[in-house]
């Protein structure tokens, strides 16, 4: 599932619009020091679902959007696309290519598409889960990844490990599903007074 393009736009520094695109092989993004070399990755972790605008380095999520500069307007709105080559069907998708695209507003609004279909950012996240490239996976090490690894607590480590196993994905899910079950058993001791007091 190879990814093949980035495209950004007006996302932190990248007032305009800007294709990055990756080919086989190992792809190297070299520049000075504040250039935007990290708002690349972080461009990547957004799209992917990343809703900490901590770990974005910002205070709130609208931070993300082009702040202008002396010589342009801030930006209205930031939109970030990542384009896989879906030749072998590895995402669940019949189309060649998928396109995933994130968006913000200064309204604060934020939609995720996948192929120009709006979709919740739980279907996004879940996409990348099912593929062990979720954004707080090992497929992206930022700075300070490596000892935030080297000293996390063992059952953050073993996450990690879970994900790389592609057993995380399932754990999320019977979560989600002991929490309904704990929800259901519930409904069904009230149900079950109501019963009671109109016998
Ligand atoms: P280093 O090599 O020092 O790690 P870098 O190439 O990774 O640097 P980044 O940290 O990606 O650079 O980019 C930092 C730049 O992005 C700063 O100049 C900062 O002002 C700019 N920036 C961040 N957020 C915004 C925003 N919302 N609007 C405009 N510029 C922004």
């Amino acid at each position: 599932m190879p990814l093949t393009e980035l495209i950004i736009d007006g996302f932190k520094s990248f007032a305009e619009k800007t294709k990055i695109k990756f080919d086989t092989g190992i792809t190297g993004i070299v520049g000075p020091n504040g250039s935007g070399k990290s708002n690349i990755t972080e461009a990547i972790r957004w799209v992917m679902g990343e809703s900490s605008a901590k770990s974005l380095r910002g205070s709130n999520m609208k931070d993300v959007i082009f702040a202008g500069s002396e010589f342009r307007q801030p930006a209205n709105h930031a939109e970030v696309s990542l384009i896989f080559n879906n030749k072998k069907h590895e995402l669940n998708f019949k189309e060649d290519q998928v396109v995933i695209t994130r968006r913000i507003l200064r309204s604060g609004d934020n939609e995720y598409l996948i192929n120009k279909k709006s979709v919740r950012q739980r279907d996004v996240r879940a996409l990348f889960l099912d593929s062990g490239i979720s954004q707080d996976s090992l497929a992206i090490i930022s700075q300070g990844r490596v000892d935030q690894i080297l000293n996390s607590r063992p059952e953050e480590r073993r996450s990690l490990f879970e994900e790389a196993a592609g057993v995380l994905h399932f754990k999320r899910q019977k979560e989600e599903a002991k929490v309904q079950l704990e929800q259901t058993t519930d409904n069904l001791v009230r149900i079950n007074d109501l019963v009671k007091e109109l016998e």
